[in-house]
């Protein structure tokens, strides 16, 4: 599939690992743009509420028709109601309306963040929303000798490209300031064979709350002894 949907996909397949599936109840898309992420994510029966959110309020009007329940909505209905709001405003300022949400995505959206707007986001984010999981992608510069044209960004609005090494510090940085949170990275979009070594076109870092990983362990450990095996344990 191409990249767009390979990107959406993985927040698709995140949101749905089983680690985690049946706590994650709501979920804010930052820099929304067409809402594209919308028709991979309105399926999953788990999510209640969608909050999409940009600066663009140009874009946002025109797209949100694709809100609006298709008719194969109807046929193949949710197992639950789903409730979407749309908001306009950065990722960068706090709303309380989102204090708690349980995920946030933010696909394609840190390297068109000024400098002040990119410091603001893990804050924001981080210490105010609080959210059980958090998906950020962004492109991968390593990759970009791939392409034939090697001067300026992919994109005329982006204000960086980070290689693996960068956008792993910035994640890493933020998990020294949000020790709560663990943080996994992967790549999107194989390059031709021969060209692993410069990773994927895109990067993706998957951050979780601990204490969503701590329950389950909990959950799971054995009640009878102290042994922390998986339960029933041996000596149970
Ligand atoms: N996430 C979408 C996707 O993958 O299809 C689109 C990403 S688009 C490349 C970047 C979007 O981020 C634009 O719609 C832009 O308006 C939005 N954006 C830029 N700065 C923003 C900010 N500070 N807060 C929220 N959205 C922002």
């Amino acid at each position: 599939p191409p990249l767009y949907r390979q990107r959406y996909g993985s927040v698709y397949e995140t949101l749905l690992d089983e680690r985690w599936r049946t706590k994650v109840y709501t979920l804010v898309d930052f820099g929304c743009s067409e809402f594209g992420l919308f028709v991979f994510v309105k399926r999953l029966n788990h999510l209640s509420k969608i909050l999409f959110v940009d600066i663009d309020e140009e874009m946002l009007r025109q797209y949100t028709g694709k809100l609006l329940p298709l008719t194969i909505d109807y046929i193949r209905r949710r197992q639950g109601p789903l409730d979407i709001n749309v908001f306009l405003g950065s990722v960068s300022d706090p709303d309380y309306r989102l204090v708690n949400v349980d995920a946030v995505s933010a696909v394609e959206l840190i390297e068109h963040l000024y400098p002040d707007t990119l410091d603001a986001f893990p804050y924001n984010v981080f210490q105010y929303i609080k959210p059980k999981l958090v998906m950020v992608t962004t492109p991968n510069s390593d990759f970009n000798v791939l392409f034939p044209k090697r001067d300026g960004f992919r994109h005329f609005d982006h204000k960086f490209e980070w290689s693996r090494e960068q956008f792993q510090d910035w994640a890493n940085n933020i998990i020294i300031r949000f020790p709560n949170y663990t943080v996994s990275f992967s790549g999107l979009g194989e390059g031709p064979a021969g060209t692993e070594h410069l990773g994927q076109c895109s990067q993706m870092a998957v951050f979780v709350r601990n204490d969503l990983i701590v329950n389950e362990y909990v959950s799971e450990t054995c009640c009878v002894c102290i042994c922390a095996s998986a339960s029933p344990c041996r000596y149970s």
